[in-house]
């Protein structure tokens, strides 16, 4: 789909004066093809109504658009990308939809129909913390049905990692338990104006329609925060304070005490979580 008859984002930038500003993880990417190709990471979007965090000057908003999303509801909290923004949504009527505020006090379901697709080049400073709140909703299936979402590579790493890797810890427990997560591309420092210090990645994660195996997803969090909150120690120890008999727990679902969490796959924890619920 041809991307939009709007200005080259270089353009865009100057006219509205938005030099980035490094406190609010500001590195825009600027090549409309990638955003593009971004966008059609996210799968068919015809139909569907789009989330994104923090669209700056709109490359990525232009991509989803033109990718064909139904609509978009992009929340940004920097002001001087309202008028960007605004061109944007006259060229797209009452399909784009702006709100200028902070996308960890906004609720998106008022204005979007359920299950919407995320799609964002995060924030850096804020991409963690969204992404555990959207992987740990009180309800299973949420409200999204995906998320395609720029990382910083090592942050990627930390959702697909395996058990035994270095990289393995709560967010791959927390993104697996209940849902399909790979890295669907990698973006060199210089794909990023500003370019950041780092190489980044787009993560593709799809909610499963149940978790892999049951668990009560709060025991599973607490379980899963102690045991690599002291990554180094044995289970025995970091888990010391989740249960009296924690060691016997253990051994019930087949883990040795004297293990470290990072060699515990999903599995297992989910059946150490089930053994703490029921021995409450
Ligand atoms: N999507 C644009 C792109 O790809 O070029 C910009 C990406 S830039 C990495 C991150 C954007 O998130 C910036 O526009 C920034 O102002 C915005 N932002 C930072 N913190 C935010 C927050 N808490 N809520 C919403 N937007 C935020």
């Amino acid at each position: 789909m041809a991307i939009d008859t709007l200005p080259p984002l270089r353009e865009v930038i100057a006219r509205h004066n938005l030099s980035a500003r490094k406190a609010l993880g500001q590195n825009f990417l600027l090549d409309l093809n990638l955003t593009a190709k971004i966008a059609r990471l996210a799968g068919d979007l015809s139909g569907t109504d789009v989330l994104e965090v923090g669209p700056g000057p709109g490359g990525l908003t232009r991509g989803l658009l033109a990718e064909g999303a139904r609509s978009v509801l992009a929340v940004e909290k920097d002001p001087r990308c309202l008028p960007a923004l605004a061109e944007i949504a006259e060229i797209y009527p009452g399909r784009l939809k702006v709100i200028e505020g902070d996308a960890l006090q906004v609720d998106p379901r008022a204005h979007l129909s359920v299950p919407y697709a995320v799609a964002a080049n995060l924030p850096y400073n804020v991409g963690t913390e969204l992404l555990v709140r959207w992987l740990t909703p009180a309800a299973w299936p949420p409200d999204w049905s995906s998320l395609t979402l720029m990382f910083q590579r090592e942050v990627a790493e930390r959702i697909v990692a395996a058990p035994g890797s270095k990289a393995y810890g709560r967010l791959a427990v927390l993104a697996q338990w209940r849902c399909e997560a790979r890295i669907a591309m990698s973006l060199p420092p210089g794909a990023f104006t500003p370019p950041p210090k780092v190489s980044s990645a787009v993560v593709h994660l799809t909610a499963l329609p149940e978790p892999r195996f049951p668990a009560d997803p709060e025991v599973l969090s607490r379980v899963v925060a102690m045991a690599f909150n002291q990554r180094r120690k044995m289970l025995r120890a970091s888990l010391r304070g989740l249960h009296p008999a924690i060691e016997d727990l253990l051994r019930e679902v087949g883990i040795a005490p004297t293990d470290r969490a990072e060699r515990v796959p999903l599995e297992a924890f989910c059946a150490l979580a089930r053994a703490v619920a029921a021995a409450r």
